[in-house]
């Protein structure tokens, strides 16, 4: 049996990296694991880890590695992780990224492919400020570029309550765009040398990105 497939979305806030993932487990029967999603389940939880990490969270900065790779290792050792994974949001630190590969080597698997949604900040800032998730099932969506079929309505369940995240206005968004260029952004030259990195434009509309991504991994899957 082939290990399974293990995919990194690279990007900054807003890139698309969501939405894109939860497409991908539809189109592919991939596992997506978010570990802003995980911290932020942490930080609903009220455990002391959780609750450091919400301080963290609100103020745009990046939780410590000791934290986000206690919360992973938990979630990876649920057993719908074989069926291949996409990292959403991990990693973002170069420590990170070290200690996934030990984790993935004493399992005897790789980094497949790492995808890096190239966008601009200034979309970002906007992408982010339009966001906002419906309460039932997770499904995304954006004030302007994707709104349900039915107003009020959520495509994918039917719900009808939405929310917003706390962290998702200008400022905070400002502050978690410079940790993406000082801490994560020197991660695409870490995997760019071990020859496994893809980079998309991440700028057209989702579709036309959910067509680019399905491509690289039809290839990836070939190998
Ligand atoms: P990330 O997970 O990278 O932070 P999301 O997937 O949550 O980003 O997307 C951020 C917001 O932008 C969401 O409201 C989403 O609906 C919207 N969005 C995602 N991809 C695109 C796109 N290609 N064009 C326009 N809006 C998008
Ligand atoms: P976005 O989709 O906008 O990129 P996420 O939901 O991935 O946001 O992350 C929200 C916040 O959770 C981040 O701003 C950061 O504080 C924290 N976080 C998520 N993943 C990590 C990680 N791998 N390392 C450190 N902090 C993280
Ligand atoms: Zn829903």
């Amino acid at each position: 049996m082939t290990s399974p497939m293990v995919l990194i979305l690279l990007g900054p806030p807003g890139a698309g990296k969501g939405t894109q993932a939860r497409m991908l487990e539809e189109d592919f029967g991939l596992v997506q694991l978010s570990t802003g999603d995980l911290l932020r389940a942490a930080a609903a939880s009220g455990s002391a880890a959780g609750q450091q990490a919400k301080a963290v969270m609100e103020a745009g900065g990046l939780v410590s590695d000791a934290i986000v790779l206690a919360i992973l290792k938990d979630r990876l050792r649920q057993p719908d992780v074989a069926r291949g994974i996409i990292l959403d949001g991990f990693p973002r630190t170069d420590g990170q990224a070290v200690a996934l590969d030990g984790l993935l080597a004493e399992a005897g698997q790789r980094v497949n492919a790492v995808i890096s949604l190239e966008v601009d900040d200034e979309a970002m800032i906007g992408r982010v400020a339009g966001r906002y998730t419906c309460g039932g099932c997770g499904e995304g969506y954006h004030d302007e570029f994707k709104q349900p079929a039915v107003a009020g309505t959520c495509d994918k369940c039917g719900g009808t309550a939405f929310k917003r995240r706390a962290d998702d206005n200008a400022e905070t968004v400002r502050e978690r765009l410079k940790a993406y260029h000082a801490q994560t952004a020197p991660l695409i030259t870490y995997y760019a040398d071990k020859g496994v990195l893809e980079r998309i434009d991440a700028m057209g509309d989702i579709a036309a990105i959910r067509g680019r991504l399905g491509s690289i991994i039809g290839q990836v899957t070939a190998h």
